[in-house]
């Protein structure tokens, strides 16, 4: 029921609006309770990619958008050479001494930010000794890029604690450059790009090439985002991410033996594609194919976004949904049975699976009108095949990375 002069997207925002306080009062006070001091607080988010994956690292067009989930953190100098990283949510710290050169160590967590303290000190800004307490409420390892998130709280909260300026491009590259050399995996710029640079109710379409983008209003008086969890951890995922990465760096070599002119995704064709078919394994053939008409997809999306969103766009998510598991084989089976559960109902426009893949969860976008029906019937379905319980999370678009 909604309250007298509210409407319900207006509630819905409300409502979590208090949930994100709740998250955030927790962490502001552990900090104080456990360092006695005011720390300076930042919340990045987590996103969601409406259509466009893994064409990022192919210098592709991608179209995700920020989410109001993600990463909070607390932080406050403390006069000394060293850091201390608190986890709330894997309830671990790390220790980190700044005289010594900064390593990848074997706590996962906090390779991500020691990869970003590294970052910042490879660009020449020094900064001092912090404490640092962080938690999330994104589901980790299910799509949504809760290590982005992690990034950039980390990226913008440091350099702010050390006054140092820093364009919001640097953040970006920083970030991933500490997924990269620090976690292992060989991420495009999506990610990052989406947790700094989010709009309130727009998505964004990026170019991963030149970097250009543009805002795109998402009009969602009639249907909404909504997100389903297989809860599968994609930990299989990061192996086979940089596989993909690998096997479309050899089709692009090979096609430029007979086709010099495509350097990159971008200048190369389909008929460039099947011109080179015989030299192609029929893998790598299906790893190009996927990444040609995908790119093509979003720039459709895009073109669907601007006349609001609806049964077109769904079906372009559709078709991605296909193409990621046919040709480019990261999906898994308890995403195909969400999304063609999805496809059986009329008020879902459009599914597909989201992120790296081999887990996590799908993308459905869903008419106002019949969504909590669908929602139940989508989870009935999970629940049958699988005999457990999917997340089920609604988001909204929020901004990018700030100070709170
Ligand atoms: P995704 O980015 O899709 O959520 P990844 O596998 O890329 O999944 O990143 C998940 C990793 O990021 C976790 O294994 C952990 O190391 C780190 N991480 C993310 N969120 C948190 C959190 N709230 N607390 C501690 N570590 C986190
Ligand atoms: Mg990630």
């Amino acid at each position: 029921m909604s309250l007298p002069g509210i409407g319900k997207t207006d509630q819905i925002k409300a409502n979590t609006k208090n949930k994100e306080l709740k998250v955030k009062d927790k962490i502001k006070r552990i900090f104080r309770e456990q360092f006695l001091k005011e720390p300076l607080m930042v919340f990045a988010p987590g996103r969601i990619n409406l259509i466009g994956d893994h064409t990022d690292y192919n210098s592709g067009f991608v179209l995700p958008a920020a989410i109001n989930r993600g990463i909070f953190m607390a932080l406050a100098e403390n006069g000394t050479d060293s850091c201390k990283l608190v986890s709330l949510d894997m309830g671990e710290a790390v220790e980190v001494n700044l005289k010594n050169s900064l390593r990848p160590t074997n706590t996962g967590w906090a390779n991500y930010i020691i990869g970003v303290m590294d970052g910042l000190r490879n660009q020449g800004l020094e900064f001092n000794g912090f404490d640092a307490v962080f938690g999330g409420n994104i589901p980790i390892g299910s799509g949504l890029s809760s290590s982005a998130a992690l990034e950039c709280a980390a990226v913008l909260g440091i350099s702010r604690l050390s006054g140092n300026e820093i364009s919001e491009n640097d953040m970006i590259s920083i970030a991933q450059k500490a997924e990269h050399e620090f976690a292992g995996v060989k991420c495009g710029i999506m990610d990052q790009f989406a947790s700094i640079m989010g709009k309130e109710d727009n998505a964004m379409r990026l170019d991963c090439r030149s970097l250009r983008y543009e805002y795109l209003p998402l009009d969602l008086k009639d249907c909404g985002f909504v997100l389903l969890d297989t809860k599968v951890s994609h930990s299989l995922g990061n192996s086979q991410y940089n596989k993909r990465r690998e096997e479309c760096c050899e089709g692009l070599n090979t096609i430029r033996k007979k086709h010099p002119k495509a350097s990159s995704f971008r200048e190369l064709t389909m008929e460039m594609l099947e011109d080179s078919k015989n030299e192609l394994t029929e893998k790598v053939y299906n790893r190009c194919s996927f990444v040609l008409e995908e790119n093509n997809r979003v720039i459709r999306a895009g073109a669907y976004l601007r006349s609001g969103l609806g049964k077109e766009f769904g079906q372009l998510m559709y078709a991605s949904h296909e193409g990621l598991s046919n040709l480019y084989e990261v999906s898994c089976c308890e995403l195909d049975l969400l999304v063609e559960s999805a496809r059986r109902l009329k008020p879902v426009y459009g599914a597909r699976m989201m992120g790296g893949g081999f887990g996590g969860c799908t993308l459905n976008l869903i008419a106002n009108k019949g969504k909590e029906k669908s929602i139940s019937q989508l989870r009935q379905s999970f629940e049958t095949a699988f005999g457990r319980k999917p997340g089920v999370y609604e988001v909204n678009v929020i901004d990018g990375a700030r100070i709170i």
